[in-house]
């Protein structure tokens, strides 16, 4: 595109003399293209021309053959005769915008004819580029649509993404609910930004985009089998737009488009952009929404734990892996000791600040395999997959000890707690959930009546 390409000039059935004083009057600037009437006229000819002057004196059917051509494939071109006859009927009536050049030319009036048309068809080309955007934009909206998680919109975005915007990169910035993560996209593919910590300030957006600012980054398509690749890639802004994804008040992440220098911020690309982002904001703001539903769903408000119905459900698939690889599975069950004493010495709020340390060093003593839920009142449940009862004796001990020791403080407060345990175990056939929880239950109360802040191993299940 750009003014700096050269205007073609088609000129058909032209007398010899006409070419020459044609050429004079267009100036070097100018594609002449001649075609004499004996020339065989296509398509291909026709096409891309922004001027069309042609000799209607003796015959009008080039004129007609052209014309056809001209309003099918380059609506944007003028079309002038010259000559002395005027165009047949025919041709008048079914194309009306051919209108005379006079004879000798007016230099000045035909630069002015050229520059118009050159104008013309930018602007023609722009709207089909901007039709063509907003054609991707609507497919990309449908296939966001479809989207289940923040990780499937890095992915709905990466085919279309580049295509629409037209930029040099686009990174795209939203912490889930657990990492913080980005996504850039680039010419040569998409990255997935890893950070140390990406927070959702414009600040960072700006600190990602420094002129040093170097990122490690691994391609998206580790989120498929494919080995990820690594690549260290500089990102360098000369300018950017940034444009939040938020809705209301709580911002999600940014979107942000470093144009192709020679575009530098085209009007047309932002609009795209600020739809995109609003699109993008609707979306994330949904997904927050239904991750927030599917945590308060499954897990504890207070302590953050799985929720006694989920820890159930996790439970029984541990049991059905026991039994199908006939691999052993332990299940602790706690429950603090002469908790109500607690609340009623220190407090109600002391109680809970209790409950979440204690979630706390649950939390922090358990492998990555293992599933820890809050069952109850006082009382906590952690499933130990993979584990024989020794190795859950063991564990069950330690974190009876941690917990005897942490000092709890509740404003100037102090106090200490304890808790008593009971763990069952069980593999293959024997490990049924029901019978595991009555088991662990039982030898729990065995705690508590020999005298708390111990664990006691349940009986073999019969
Ligand atoms: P034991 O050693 O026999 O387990 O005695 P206990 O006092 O711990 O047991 P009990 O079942 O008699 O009392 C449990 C108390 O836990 C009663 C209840 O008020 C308190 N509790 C239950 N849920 C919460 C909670 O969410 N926050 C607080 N602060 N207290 C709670
Ligand atoms: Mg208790
Ligand atoms: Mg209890």
């Amino acid at each position: 595109m750009g003014s700096s390409e050269k205007k073609r000039i088609l000129l058909a059935s032209c007398s010899v003399d006409l070419v020459a004083e044609l050429g004079r009057a267009l100036g070097p600037d100018v594609r002449l293209l001649t075609l004499s009437k004996e020339d065989t006229l296509s398509r291909e000819v026709v096409h891309g021309v922004d001027l069309v002057i042609m000799d209607l004196s003796d015959d009008d059917a080039v004129a007609l053959r052209i014309a056809q051509f001209i309003t099918e494939g380059s609506p944007s071109c003028m079309v002038f005769h010259v000559g002395n006859s005027e165009p047949s009927e025919e041709v008048r009536l079914n194309y009306p915008e051919i209108r005379p050049l006079p004879i000798p030319v007016d230099h000045s009036y035909l630069r002015g004819v050229i520059d118009s048309a050159n104008h013309d068809r930018a602007r023609i080309r722009s709207l089909s580029s901007e039709k063509s955007r907003i054609r991707l934009l609507y497919d990309l909206s449908s296939a966001l649509l479809k989207v289940t998680s923040h990780r499937h919109i890095a992915k709905a975005l990466e085919e279309t993404l580049p295509q629409i915007l037209d930029a040099s990169m686009i990174l795209l910035t939203f912490p889930t609910r657990t990492v913080p993560i980005g996504y850039f996209y680039t010419a040569e593919g998409v990255g997935e930004l890893k950070m140390k910590a990406l927070r959702t300030h414009l600040e960072d957006a700006w600190d990602v985009l420094r002129p040093d600012a170097k990122v490690r980054w691994e391609w998206i398509n580790s989120l498929g089998n494919g080995r990820p690749g690594r690549n260290e890639h500089r990102l360098r802004a000369t300018s950017f737009t940034t444009a939040p994804i938020s809705i209301g008040s709580e911002t999600e992440g940014f979107l942000t488009f470093l144009p192709m220098r020679e575009h530098g911020h085209d009007e047309g690309f932002l609009q795209t952009f600020f739809v995109l982002a609003d699109l993008l904001s609707v979306l994330v703001h949904n997904l927050r929404l239904k991750e927030r539903l599917e945590q308060r769903a499954t897990h504890d408000g207070l302590t953050g734990l799985l929720n006694r119905q989920t820890l159930i459900e996790q439970l029984e698939r541990e049991c059905r892996r026991s039994q199908r690889y006939q691999t052993p599975v332990s299940v602790v069950m706690l429950d603090i000791d002469h908790f109500k004493r607690v609340n009623d010495e220190h407090g109600h709020q002391a109680g809970d600040e209790a409950l979440r340390r204690t979630a706390d060093i649950i939390r922090r003593s358990i492998r990555e395999m293992d599933i820890a839920g809050r069952c109850g009142g006082e009382e906590f449940v952690v499933v130990l997959p993979n584990t024989e009862l020794e190795g859950a004796m063991i564990w069950a001990q330690r974190l009876r000890v941690l917990i005897e020791t942490v000092e709890l403080a509740h404003g100037d407060i102090k106090f200490y707690i304890t808790a008593s345990m009971g763990v069952a175990h069980a593999t293959g056939t024997s490990s049924i959930t029901d019978s595991m929880i009555a088991r662990a239950d039982a030898a729990l109360y065995e705690a508590k009546n020999q005298g708390r802040n111990r664990v006691v191993a349940a009986r073999e299940a019969l």
